[in-house]
């Protein structure tokens, strides 16, 4: 990043860069689960939660790209490991281990309700302080939102 699109950024960005790399570990986690998960699923109403395990998937993969972007305007550079995903990551992996896929789409919540936390800490810290990557995490956000609303409909569509 420029010198002067830096000196904009009143944080400490070595900090930053860290908690955007923790970050982008989560949205790896989240796109793998999301994917292996459609995959595997079985039971009933699969094809529903299939189809959107997938847009989700899409969706963190995208956001693993806006995070990586971003890290290296602010000088960094985003994990190229994939071992530091699990070491780095602020959610847990929750693997498809049991196939059925209300346990799937569950475990979707949470990953979901992780990542609204972890979106909504890091919004307060840069608010004011880093517009472009508070802007960012902004819509990040607000994927999240809509992703947690998107499993838990199904959810209900299942009882
Ligand atoms: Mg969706
Ligand atoms: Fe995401
Ligand atoms: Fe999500």
């Amino acid at each position: 990043m420029g010198t002067k699109g830096k000196a904009i950024v009143n944080l400490d960005v070595k900090t930053l860069i860290k908690e955007l790399n923790k970050a982008l570990a989560d949205e790896w986690l989240a796109y793998y689960q999301y994917w292996s998960g459609a995959l595997v699923a079985r039971g009933l109403l699969r094809e529903a939660a299939v189809t959107e395990l997938n847009q989700h998937a899409a969706d963190e993969l995208k956001h693993a790209n806006m995070l990586a972007v971003r890290i290296i305007q602010l000088g960094g550079v985003p994990l190229t490991n994939p071992d530091d995903w699990k070491k780095e990551a602020n959610c847990k992996y929750l693997e498809p281990k049991n196939r059925d896929v209300i346990e799937i789409i569950k475990q979707g919540v949470s990953g979901e309700q992780c990542a609204i936390d972890v979106y909504s800490k890091l919004i307060e810290k840069t608010k004011d302080k880093d517009l472009l990557t508070y802007q960012m995490l902004i819509s990040i956000l607000a994927d999240e939102v809509e992703h947690e609303e998107d499993f838990e409909t199904i959810l209900e569509d299942m009882k």
